[in-house]
């Protein structure tokens, strides 16, 4: 009983993982918010808010993501990506270097509103030392959109991670079936 409070307490600080699996890769999405976490009140309402889904529901919405990786996943922020603060790139900045450095972690997918995706690619780019993948990911329509691109794009966004050809190639953005470099990286 008390192995079980442990881990519990354990996975509720340092965020959530699913069962391993030790011929997978494990992959840490870090989930900041934007359209990919959008929810509106109909599935054709152009209106909605961006940052509503938490990372757990958004990774839930993805069959076959645990098929491709392990999936641990952790809440930095929720928010619009307009709304982002420089503290908020700090925060951001240090939980990336901190999956960076964990050994158990393979590669690191950011989820991210698209309005200032390339800004924050960009500065990740600069700070962040790793070989690892670190791959950043949105969507152009909201989650609860009838033709929501949000959950392929996190799927191949995390197929982008787990390919030996993403290490050390600096942050990367995988959208729209296309795989992006930081530091060319537009809206
Ligand atoms: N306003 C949203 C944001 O940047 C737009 C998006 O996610 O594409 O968070």
């Amino acid at each position: 009983m008390r192995k079980i409070l442990l881990t519990l307490l354990l996975s509720a600080s340092l965020g959530v993982s699913f069962a391993d699996n030790a011929n997978k890769p494990t992959v840490e999405i870090l989930a900041t918010g934007g359209t990919i976490a959008g929810t509106a009140s109909s599935q054709t309402s152009t209106i909605y808010k961006a940052g509503s889904l938490t990372a757990e529901q958004l990774i839930a919405s993805v069959n076959g993501l645990s098929d491709l990786a392990n999936i641990q996943y952790a809440q930095v922020y929720n928010k619009d990506s307009g709304d982002i603060t420089l503290n908020d790139w700090l925060h951001l900045a240090s939980e990336v270097q901190k999956a960076a450095d964990n050994p158990k972690i393979n590669a690191i997918v950011i989820t991210h509103g698209t309005d200032t995706m390339e800004e924050t690619a960009y500065f990740l780019d600069l700070v962040i030392k790793t070989n690892k993948p670190i791959i950043l990911v949105g969507a152009m329509r909201p989650a609860t959109s009838m033709s929501s691109d949000g959950p392929l794009n996190l799927y191949n966004a995390v197929a982008v991670a787990i390919d030996k050809q993403s290490s050390s190639r600096g942050v990367l953005v995988a959208m729209n079936e296309k795989i992006f470099d930081s530091r060319n990286v537009t809206k």
